[in-house]
Order: structure tokens, then C-alpha cells, then sequence
């Protein structure tokens, strides 16, 4: 059994854990996110930290940043993984984002797609009402600020008058993967130099 011996430190995410206490508090830290990169150093994939100590121990993975502090079982100490890299070149698994309102709100850069403002705090609207026969899908979905989403109530974007940004579209399948692991890199900034000058922009606004 692997414990949590020792955190010198915390980080924005561990905050939220209760650090010393019983044995679902360590199991949670256990299940906790590690980013994977290939061998070639591009961001694969998400593991929990118990996968990541296995695929190090294994000989399979290694660990290119630690996190904070120790875990130790009766005869090892490993430290705490935060990256892990790969022994092989894994090919990337065709991925296609879920709909989700996160991915929607990440697909609109976390813009109103009616009056163009950049905030965290936006909603799901339905273009066509899904009572008009609106579907729940991509390409009638789109972000819209509180204020926008009240003003066209539970209308379509003519009857309200209203204009579309753009026209909301699928985003791209697989065109490039790290996409999906972007809602992670807010809670692990340390994350963000491992992916593409620019990503940064695809976070939602502070
Ligand atoms: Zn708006």
C-alpha cells in the first residue's frame, strides 16, 4: 500500500484535498491526474497517480517533473509524479471531444457568440429552442452570456434579432488532441509548457 508520507507544499489543486487524513482522502490523491507525454514530449494523455507509479515502477514510463512530496509503500519512496514520459512512441488515440458545455464554452474561446464579451460566466443555448425541434448537438449549441441568453429568450436568433458570431460547427475531429486535456491545465499551470505557444488563450479569462 502506497501512502502519502509527505507534502512539503501544496498547489492550487491539492487545496482542495484534505492532506493528512484518512485513508479516502489518500486514495483520492491516488486518483489523481498526472499528465502523460510520448516519447516525443507532446501531451498524450491523463493517468491517475497510482497508473503513473505502476508504468515507472514497470520500466515503461518516466518521470519528467515531480509533484510535491513522497509516496511510500513499505519498501519503496517514490516521488509524487506530476509528468510522466512514455518509454515509446504510443500513437495517438483518435479522440473526439464529448459535449459537453465545458468543451462548448472551450470550442466559442469563452465568448458570448451574440455579443462577442469574454467571460466565465456564460450558459448553454440552444440556437434553435429545443421546443421548435432544436437539436442537442454541436452545431446548435453555443456560448451566451447571461444577459444574451435573457434577451432571446426562448426564441431563435431571427425572431429575437439577434445575430450569430459564427456559425457554430463540430470542432475538429482529432485535429489536434492536447485540445481535450485544456480544461486540465487550469488546475495545473505547471502543465501549460508542455503544450503549443497559444494554448494559454484557450483558458477561460481570470
Ligand atoms: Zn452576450
Amino acid at each position: 500500500m502506497i501512502r502519502v508520507s509527505q507534502i512539503s507544499d501544496t498547489t492550487t489543486w491539492l487545496h482542495r484535498i484534505p492532506l493528512f487524513g484518512n485513508m479516502g482522502h489518500i486514495e483520492v490523491i491516488m486518483n489523481s491526474t498526472v499528465l502523460v507525454l510520448n516519447q516525443n514530449y507532446i501531451p498524450l494523455h491523463l493517468c491517475s497517480v497510482r497508473r503513473a507509479v505502476v508504468l515507472i515502477h514497470r520500466g515503461k514510463a518516466e518521470m519528467v517533473e515531480a509533484g510535491l512530496g513522497l509516496l511510500r509503500s513499505p519498501r519503496h519512496t517514490f516521488p509524487y509524479p506530476s509528468v510522466i514520459r512514455l518509454g515509446q512512441v504510443v500513437k495517438p488515440p483518435l479522440l473526439h471531444p464529448k459535449l459537453t458545455r465545458r468543451q462548448i464554452f472551450i470550442r466559442d474561446k469563452h465568448t458570448c457568440q451574440y455579443c462577442g464579451t469574454e467571460t466565465r460566466d456564460l450558459t448553454l443555448d440552444h440556437v434553435t429552442p429545443r421546443y421548435l425541434g432544436g437539436r442537442h448537438a454541436w452545431e446548435n449549441l453555443v456560448s451566451a452570456c447571461k444577459a444574451c441568453n435573457r434577451r432571446k429568450g426562448g426564441h431563435t436568433p431571427e425572431q429575437a434579432h439577434m445575430k450569430l458570431l459564427r456559425p457554430p460547427t463540430p470542432p475538429k475531429k482529432n485535429g489536434y488532441f492536447p485540445f481535450l486535456l485544456i480544461p486540465q491545465i487550469h488546475n495545473h499551470p505547471a502543465w501549460l509548457k508542455f503544450f503549443p505557444l497559444g494554448t494559454e488563450t484557450m483558458l477561460p479569462p481570470h
